[in-house]
């Protein structure tokens, strides 16, 4: 079996599913994972062809059936998610009920890898969309052994929930499959290089990175780098000097602007089978933008897209109706926000991937973002002016 960065996703169900242990991860030149086959090690068995879910015709899952607007009662939980908290309050239920929540976190290098969480400190770490691809590993395969004692909520993107559906090949009545609104993902590579660039700048250790703050507005998506405290002199007691602790600048936000205009994304978003109304989820989540048109007012705070699309996805929804504040909507009034088909594929897609093999991330930031100070002070203001009208 081939695996190409068009035709496969990279949810590792190929790997968790081979009985040889036969199957590890690669990376592309873009710095896309990618399975490998160690032909010593395998026995032509075929099952990472048959488990391939992104390969098929038909796709596992179902298609949704209720939609709704969805906040969260507690103010400090909508701060920290990335819309309205509905990822906290579903997770609540599963932890309360001494589940294993599946979700995603930084290791301490940046990559982005599938977690579990037991406790809600666990979890806390999980809220945030870190927009890259996230390396599942091997833990469909865990998910399977707590499975057998406890309820598992698992969330990700929605080819890691087809690729998590189709190794388990059967429902279980303890698993909740939650997916998202998903346009893609970008290179987990290219992030860390973003990162160590600014850190390079700044002079400064980056310890935390959250791709969309709330401080300016949730409509404002800044990303914000945390440094590690820095001292100008060391042995000086007298002198030591906080250096800069976060970096919201112009420059910062050009991982968000190649990911919104689709240019860091993995080849296989394009040919995405998942991106419609048949999903391999229980609950698919979101961000609501542009509620305003149902509601006829803008929020500033955060709002989650939420639908049922199974009866298992109904019956834990019904189980946070306490901690939310939720509204139900026609699969017709919502129609603005359902998924309708893959991204399509920019123009300057194969010269920026071009451009970033050939001579690195650097000249990728001159050539595709406007790294002038025209525009910089352009990005200065408005954040300034959002600042004030949020407050
Ligand atoms: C790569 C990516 C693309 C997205 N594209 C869209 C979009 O086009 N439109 C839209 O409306 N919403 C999109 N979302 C979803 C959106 O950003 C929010 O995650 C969603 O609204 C949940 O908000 P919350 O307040 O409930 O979650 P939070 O409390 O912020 O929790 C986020 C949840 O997402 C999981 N997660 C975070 N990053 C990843 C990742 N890289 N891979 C797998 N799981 C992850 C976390 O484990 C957590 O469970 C995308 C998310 C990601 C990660």
């Amino acid at each position: 079996m081939e695996f190409e960065l068009n035709t496969c996703s990279g949810c590792m169900a190929c790997m968790n599913v081979c009985p040889k242990d036969a199957i590890s991860i690669i990376e592309s030149p873009e710095g896309f994972i990618l399975p490998h086959i160690d032909k010593d090690k395998c026995v032509n068995c075929g099952l990472c062809e048959e488990v391939c879910d992104f390969k098929r015709s038909e796709h596992v899952g179902h298609d949704m059936q209720q939609a709704f607007s969805l906040v969260h009662h507690d103010k400090q939980v909508i701060e920290r998610s990335s819309s309205g908290g509905a990822f906290t309050a579903l997770s609540d239920i599963i932890l309360d009920k001494e589940g294993v929540v599946f979700g995603a976190t930084y290791d301490d290098d940046f990559n982005v890898i599938h977690t579990i969480a037991l406790t809600v400190e666990e979890r806390d770490r999980m809220r945030g969309s870190k927009y890259v691809q996230c390396n599942s590993r091997l833990s469909f395969r865990d998910v399977k052994k707590f499975l057998a004692d406890r309820p598992v909520l698992f969330v990700g993107t929605p080819c890691q929930c087809a690729g998590l559906k189709s190794y388990l090949k059967k429902d279980y009545d303890n698993l909740f499959v939650v997916d998202f609104l998903c346009h893609g993902v970008p290179s987990n590579k290219m992030f860390k290089e973003h990162i160590a660039y600014i850190g390079k700048r700044q002079k400064g250790q980056p310890v935390d990175y959250t791709f969309r703050t709330k401080k300016y507005g949730w409509n404002s998506s800044a990303n914000v780098i945390t440094f590690a405290e820095l001292f100008q002199n060391q042995n000086s007691y007298a002198k030591k000097q906080r250096r800069v602790q976060e970096d919201s600048s112009w420059l910062a936000q050009a991982f968000l602007t190649f990911f919104a205009v689709n240019l860091s994304l993995r080849p296989s978003c394009f040919n995405c089978p998942y991106r419609n109304n048949h999903r391999p989820s229980d609950i698919t989540i979101g961000d609501f933008w542009q509620i305003e048109y149902l509601t006829g007012k803008k929020d500033k705070e955060g709002v989650s897209f939420v639908t049922a699309n199974s009866p298992k996805g109904e019956a834990l929804l019904a189980e946070v109706a306490n901690d939310v504040c939720m509204k139900e909507y026609t699969l017709d009034q919502v129609k603005f926000r359902l998924p309708n088909g893959a991204t399509k594929k920019p123009k300057r897609y194969e010269e920026f991937w071009n451009t970033y093999q050939n001579h690195g991330y650097e000249k990728v930031l001159q050539e595709y973002f406007d790294v002038s100070n025209k525009a910089r002070i352009r990005w200065e203001v408005k954040k300034l002016a959002k600042r004030l009208k949020f407050i």
